[in-house]
């Protein structure tokens, strides 16, 4: 079944449960159920019950929205840039308009407090504002008169249909880190969100739709690994990115790799953050308490090992004292999923059996009666046999692991496979340079705990945290979803002749 209608305004404008209608596939401009018949439930995280539900969808699915796809690229890809632009103008003004209706969206959906769900949203409209700037910046392309008379320019052409996989962990924001440069750039989108937050992708649509975007440019999917792996095998798409997991990263690099597609997937993180003895007391406690507990820790940027270097416990009764005051339900939202809370519940039960010490213990902390939460944990004497250590949790738990000085805190963060981002904490400029310098990260912070880069620096790992080359957003990622021309033109003879005439 399909139809053009949009689905009604998202009702809350609180936390309370409300019920919303079901999640469907986007495809050519029309609202379609998943050709399997398969649904699965939307929870709410906050209050443990289904809200929603998701198409479950197969590759006949995929294989429909890819032809729209295709059936829209030669039109959008010869409508001049500067005109692709324009929808971003107008998509970025009705995303101003509905930005509460946005944001308690998210708030539902992945469980976020209402203001990091609104400062997600925020985000998401830098991202627009970038996709928007495209004609005036790097998405115009150079041009160079290389040898006398002779001029080489380079044209940034579309790839044709293009694909983008999701997580759940901000619904609207990581979309819009991939659709502003790759539909500005003018190919056509496929995209597959989170089967546990379909809900963002499918407003987008809407506001995409309004704002005049033709239909079949940007199509969505529902679905999970099923949708993932057609998405990878079909042969029509031409690039694809993915953010999620590292273990399905790596699987969707190499499986989309397969059948030539330019492939940039970003994993998960293990991010460290280095404090030394000089660092300011109140800066540090602040920062790294919101760092390691906003978005409840389900974000790749999240703090999740602190390297404590020397004697820093004046700056450490600090970041104790900040977290101590930190609750669930007010300040930090739910973990997504019940198996998602009791495995950090886990980590943190076998850090303690092993000999850690938890000193701030979030374990039974709770927002109401029903959801699924984990309060702001800290582990203190974590060593790197245990998993609190090693493994990405994924919830507000932050490991302390003491060392003796600084070079041996580079190690220790070195020898961690992922490559995210890190921190150090310091009020010496030197200090800050040569750590800076040495940590394995492709993001890192001086005193900044989420060193997200802003609009127009590109966002992207290292190591095990990104498979693919360059940054997802900022120009690296109008350049992974076009492909360059190089034209080289004359259009006289020249009396000095050289080897490019
Ligand atoms: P996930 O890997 O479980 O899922 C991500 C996407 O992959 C979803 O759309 C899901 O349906 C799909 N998927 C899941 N299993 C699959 C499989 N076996 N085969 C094919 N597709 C599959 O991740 P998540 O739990 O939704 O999100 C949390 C993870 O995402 C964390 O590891 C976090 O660090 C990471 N993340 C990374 C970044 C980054 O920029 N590096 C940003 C946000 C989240």
């Amino acid at each position: 079944m399909s139809d053009k209608q949009f689905p009604p305004a998202f009702p809350a404008k609180n936390e309370d449960f409300v019920e919303y209608v079901p999640a469907r596939n986007w495809i050519g401009g029309e609202w379609r159920d998943a050709t399997t018949g398969k649904t699965l439930p939307v929870d709410n995280p906050r209050w443990a019950k289904d809200f929603s539900s998701v198409p479950l969808s197969g590759a006949e699915d995929v294989d429909l929205a890819v032809q729209a796809a295709q059936r829209a690229f030669t039109t959008w890809s010869r409508r001049p840039m500067r005109e692709r632009a324009q929808i971003f103008f107008k998509l970025r003004e009705l995303m101003e308009r509905d930005v509460e209706e946005l944001s308690w969206l998210v708030v539902h959906e992945n469980g976020k407090t209402y203001g990091e769900a609104k400062a997600s949203v925020l985000k998401g409209i830098e991202c627009v504002e970038f996709g928007a700037s495209l004609p005036n910046s790097g998405g115009s392309g150079e041009e160079l008169e290389v040898s006398r008379g002779v001029v080489c320019k380079e044209i940034h052409e579309p790839l044709g249909v293009v694909a983008g996989v999701t997580p759940f962990n901000f619904p609207v924001m990581v979309p819009l880190w991939m659709l502003p440069q790759a539909i500005v750039g003018g190919n056509t989108f496929v995209l597959k969100p989170s089967e546990r937050v379909p809900l963002g992708a499918m407003k987008l649509a809407a506001l995409f739709s309004e704002a005049g975007l033709p239909d079949g440019v940007f199509n969505i999917v529902n679905g999970a690994a099923d949708v993932v792996n057609a998405l990878c095998d079909h042969p029509k798409i031409r690039a694809m990115a993915f953010v999620g997991s590292t273990k399905v990263a790596k699987h969707v690099y190499g499986r989309g790799a397969a059948t030539g597609k330019t492939m940039l997937c970003l994993g998960g993180a293990k991010n460290h953050l280095i404090l030394v003895p000089d660092a300011d007391v109140k800066v540090t406690a602040e920062n790294v308490a919101a760092s390691f507990t906003g978005c409840a820790g389900q974000r790749c940027m999240a703090a999740s090992v602190l390297v404590a270097v020397g004697d820093v416990s004046h700056v450490m009764d600090a970041v104790v004292a900040k977290a101590k005051t930190l609750r669930t339900g007010k300040d930090i939202g739910p973990i997504i999923t019940k198996q998602a809370s009791d495995r950090i519940r886990r980590y943190i039960d076998e850090a303690e059996k092993a000999g850690a010490k938890v000193i701030v213990d979030g374990r039974q902390q709770k927002g109401n009666d029903e959801g699924h939460w984990v309060g702001p944990t800290i582990i203190d004497g974590v060593t790197p046999e245990m998993g609190a250590w090693k493994d990405e949790i994924f919830g507000p738990v932050l490991s302390v692991v003491h060392v003796k000085n600084l070079d041996e805190a580079i190690a220790l963060e070195n020898s961690n496979p992922y490559g995210n981002a890190s921190c150090i904490y310091t009020t010496s400029g030197a200090v800050a340079d040569y750590v800076t310098r040495r940590v394995e990260a492709g993001m890192v912070g001086v005193n900044v705990g989420v060193p997200v880069p802003r609009e127009p620096f590109g966002f992207g790992g290292w190591n095990d945290s990104k498979f693919g080359h360059g940054n997802l957003t900022g120009i690296d990622g109008f350049h992974f979803w076009t492909r360059p021309r190089k034209v080289t033109v004359k259009w006289e003879l020249q009396q000095d002749a050289n080897w490019m005439s």
